[in-house]
């Protein structure tokens, strides 16, 4: 076993803590990576999109040799009904070009082992197999972790705590309380293989482009929660996110709110002749700002979904937060180094870079999403059947004249929900998602 001390030691091979890694490790310090998977990105899941933003940075080319699926050129977001869309999106084939809006699809299988080889040619160690169960103390102070084997103990002057939701690590220290069910969203997703060309007929596509379709409202039974498709090369992934608490709620178990999904009327044509290639299932901390736990404390810092970073709005951004909480973690990880001090007053400075950068302001901007969408239920089972009746029978062909038409609907809508509701409602949603 490993029985030297390191400089920093990264619980947790996934964007965030592979992040940290390549950027302590770039600066000459030494590191090692703990990863409980086979290999990083092993048992990793998401949906989905990885933003490189904050990768581009850090890996100007990373796209000439990384694994990725397809440029997400087009985005749309849906409102289900019962057996229906109202739908808005974007298509732009700037996209298609670089940067690629920094945004592709890609499975984390491939790329975060990929990500993995990249910090170890940067000079950092990785031992994957490795999970990290406890602390080493020394006179109350944190000087590395144990890990599940023998003679399990790493050294080193700062950890950082990378290992995803509900982090154990974090909550061992008092760093993380326990998730609440209604700020905790359970995703249950498939992977499905088809052919590239099928893809490129469906979805509308040229050579490498690629889409993001997310769905609200009737996604998950008029639950609070979303369903989702992203084309990959020659496989779609298809999930829904449903709250722990929305759930309980409507007596909806996960696999049952995914075959109602792929069994909409809308979701069916776009998944036919499809086989299963994969099925997995994720939590993703949606507490957002205000839920957001203790950063770090001496010898401590705790970066991506560990500490809560995801933004459950429109934009579904959590791959990018990660990547910049790591970066920001390593790089106060270096400057406490040049210090000679990890102590919690010098790894406060993580906080304050974090308060400058997108991924607080961002989570700040969102905070009242949650408590929003929970408040206003009638935007997942109510609106959508009105909506519906609505614009279905403002476009029905039929010989009534428009006048009459629209005065009837407007009556028949109205009856259903008064204009004041509405416009609450809209102002509510105005302010979280935008
Ligand atoms: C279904 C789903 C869809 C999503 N869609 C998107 C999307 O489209 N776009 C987007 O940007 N984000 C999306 N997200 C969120 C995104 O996946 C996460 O925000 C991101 O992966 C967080 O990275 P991380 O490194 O913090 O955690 P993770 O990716 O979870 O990595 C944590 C790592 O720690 C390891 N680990 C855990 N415990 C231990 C331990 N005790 N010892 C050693 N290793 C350990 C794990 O094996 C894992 O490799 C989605 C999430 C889910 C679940």
């Amino acid at each position: 076993m490993v029985e030297e001390k390191f400089d920093v030691i990264v619980v947790g091979g996934g964007p965030a803590g592979l992040s940290a890694a390549f950027v302590a490790v770039k600066a000459g310090l030494s590191v090692i990576v703990l990863e409980r998977g086979d290999y990083s990105g092993a048992k990793n899941v998401f949906g989905g999109i990885f933003f490189t933003n904050v990768l581009s940075e850090m890996m100007p080319d990373f796209f000439k040799d990384a694994p990725l699926e397809r440029n997400v050129t087009k985005r749309r977001w849906s409102l289900l009904t019962s057996d229906g869309e109202i739908s808005g999106e974007y298509k732009f084939n700037k996209f298609n070009k670089e940067p690629f809006n920094n945004s592709f699809t890609v499975l984390r299988a491939k790329f975060d082992k990929w990500f993995s080889e990249k910090v170890e040619q940067a000079g950092a160690m990785l031992i994957t197999g490795a999970v990290v169960d406890d602390f080493i103390f020394d006179n109350g102070k944190i000087k590395g972790v144990k890990v599940r084997m023998d003679d399990g103990e790493i050294y080193g002057d700062v950890v950082i705590l990378a290992d995803g939701v509900n982090s154990l690590l974090a909550k061992k220290i008092g760093l993380h309380k326990e998730l609440q069910k209604e700020d905790t969203i359970v995703s249950v997703k498939e992977i499905l293989s088809l052919s590239k060309e099928k893809i490129e007929e469906r979805f509308g596509l040229n050579g490498n482009e690629g889409v993001a379709f997310e769905y609200f409202g009737y996604a998950v039974k008029g639950a609070i929660g979303s369903g989702f498709i992203y084309t990959n090369k020659d496989t779609i992934s298809v999930g829904v996110g449903v709250t722990i608490k929305s759930l309980l709620e409507h007596k909806i178990n996960p696999n049952d709110a995914l075959e109602a999904f792929k069994n909409h009327p809308v979701i069916l044509p776009l998944i036919r002749g499809t086989e299963q290639k994969e099925y997995s299932a994720h939590l993703i901390p949606d507490g957002g700002y205000n839920k957001i736990s203790k950063l770090y404390t001496d010898n401590i810092m705790v970066v991506g979904d560990a500490a809560g970073f995801v933004n459950a709005s429109l934009f579904h951004e959590g791959t990018n937060l990660a990547v910049m909480s790591g970066k920001l973690a390593g790089e106060t990880a270096i400057e406490a180094k040049n210090k000679g001090d990890f102590s919690a007053k010098i790894l406060s400075l993580y906080e304050e870079k974090l308060k400058n950068s997108f991924v607080l302001k961002d989570l700040k901007q969102f905070r009242k999403l949650g408590k929003t969408l929970e408040k206003n239920p009638q935007i997942f089972n109510k609106y959508p059947i009105i909506l519906e009746e609505f614009v279905s029978g403002l476009f029905t062909v039929d010989g009534e004249p428009k006048w009459q038409k629209e005065k009837r609907l407007f009556f028949e809508l109205m009856k259903k929900e008064s204009i004041f509701g509405f416009i609450k409602t809209a102002i509510n949603l105005r302010r979280v998602i935008l």
